[in-house]
C-alpha cells in the first residue's frame, strides 16, 4: 500500500429484504424476508473485480436462519471485515435503557460472532440512532468505535420525503420521530473524533462523512441518485466533495446500502422501491466509477484499518 495517500474507509449497512419492508411499513416483514442468497454473493464479486476489503455491518436477527449464514459466511471468507449493526434494527435505540442497549449489543455480536468467525469490532446504529447509554456499553465491551452518526442538517427532509412514500400508520411513525436525525445533528463534526464518558473513558466516533460546510451527504445513495439526473452532474458533485475534504483535511467514511449496487431487475420482490427501476448493471458502473475516483487521491480500506490510522494521528 503506499503510504502517499491518506486513507479512506468503505462500509456497507447490511440491510436485508425485511429491514427496507419494515421501515417502510410493509406487511410480511414479520416473516423476516431474505435477498442474501442474490445479494451477497453479487456484492462480492464486484468488491473482488474492484480489489477491495471493507466493512460489513451486520444485523444479528439475520444470522438465526441456517441459508442467510451460509452467506455471511461468505463475507468474511472472501477477506471482508464485518460490524454490528444492532439486533432487530430498530431505528429507535435511542430510546432504549442502558439494559436494553447492552442486551442489544451483546446479543448482535455473539450471533455476528457464531456465524462469521468474526468479532466486530465497530457498530453503527440503525437509521443513525445512537445514545450514550449506546457508547457506555460499546467502550465496555472494548469497541474500537462507533459510527453511527451522519452529520447533516437534511435528516428532517429525508424522514418527511420517507413518510411520504411510505404507508406506516400515525403510531409508527411516531415510533420512527427520530429516522435519519434531527436538524441539530448537522451542527456534529465530521471528522473522526472522541466521545468522553465517565472515568476518563472514551469511545472513538467515525461519523458518516457529508460533504464539509455544506453538510450534504454524497455517499452512493445520494450518487445514484444524481447519476440519474446526469452522469456528468454526478461526477461534478463527487470532485467537489473530494476536493473540499481535502481542502479541510476530513478524513472519508464512505457509506453504502444494498440497493444502491442492485436494481429490480434482480430483486423483483422490491422492484416497486424507489430507485429499484435502475438496473444492476447501470449501479454497478456508478460505483465503479465513484471507487476509481475515490482511488485516485485514497487508499481505500475497511473500517478497522482507518480507525487505527485515527488514533495514531495519520489524518
Ligand atoms: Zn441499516
Amino acid at each position: 500500500m503506499k503510504r502517499d495517500k491518506p486513507l479512506a474507509s468503505i462500509s456497507l449497512d447490511l440491510d436485508n429484504q425485511w429491514s427496507y419492508m419494515k421501515i417502510h411499513g410493509d406487511k410480511g416483514w414479520e416473516k423476516y424476508p431474505s435477498y442474501f442468497d442474490i445479494f451477497i454473493p453479487h456484492v462480492l464479486d464486484i468488491l473482488d473485480e474492484l480489489d477491495l476489503k471493507i466493512t460489513f455491518f451486520i444485523v444479528g436477527k439475520d444470522t438465526e436462519s441456517e441459508e442467510n449464514r451460509k452467506f455471511l459466511k461468505m463475507i468474511t471468507e472472501r477477506g471482508h471485515e464485518v460490524g454490528n449493526h444492532s439486533y432487530y434494527h430498530e431505528s429507535w435505540l435511542q430510546s432504549y435503557s442502558y439494559e436494553e442497549t447492552e442486551k442489544e449489543i451483546i446479543t448482535a455480536e455473539n450471533a455476528i460472532e457464531e456465524s462469521t468467525g468474526q468479532r466486530p469490532r465497530g457498530f453503527r446504529g440503525p437509521g443513525f440512532s445512537w445514545s450514550w447509554d449506546l457508547l457506555r456499553v460499546l467502550e465496555s465491551r472494548d469497541y474500537l468505535y462507533d459510527a453511527s452518526t451522519l452529520p447533516t442538517y437534511l435528516g428532517p427532509l429525508a424522514r418527511k420525503y420517507y413518510f411520504m412514500k411510505s404507508d406506516l400508520s400515525a403510531e409508527e411513525k411516531k415510533a420512527r420521530k427520530e429516522l435519519f436525525g434531527k436538524f441539530t445533528e448537522g451542527f456534529r463534526k465530521l471528522k473522526p473524533y472522541y466521545f468522553h464518558l465517565e472515568d476518563n473513558r472514551k469511545i472513538m466516533e467515525i461519523p458518516v462523512t457529508t460533504m464539509p460546510i455544506f453538510k450534504i451527504p454524497f455517499h452512493l445513495s445520494y450518487l445514484l441518485y444524481l447519476s440519474n439526473i446526469s452522469m456528468s452532474l454526478m461526477n461534478l458533485y463527487l470532485s467537489a466533495a473530494i476536493f473540499i475534504c481535502r481542502l479541510t483535511k476530513t478524513p472519508i467514511s464512505f457509506l453504502l446500502h444494498p440497493l444502491d449496487l442492485i436494481g429490480g431487475d434482480q430483486l423483483q420482490q422490491l422492484s416497486f422501491f424507489p430507485g429499484m427501476n435502475i438496473e444492476s448493471e447501470k449501479k454497478v458502473r456508478v460505483f465503479r466509477e465513484v471507487v476509481n475516483k475515490l482511488k485516485m487521491k485514497y487508499n481505500l480500506v475497511n473500517m478497522t484499518k482507518f480507525s487505527k490510522s485515527v488514533q495514531l494521528g495519520q489524518h
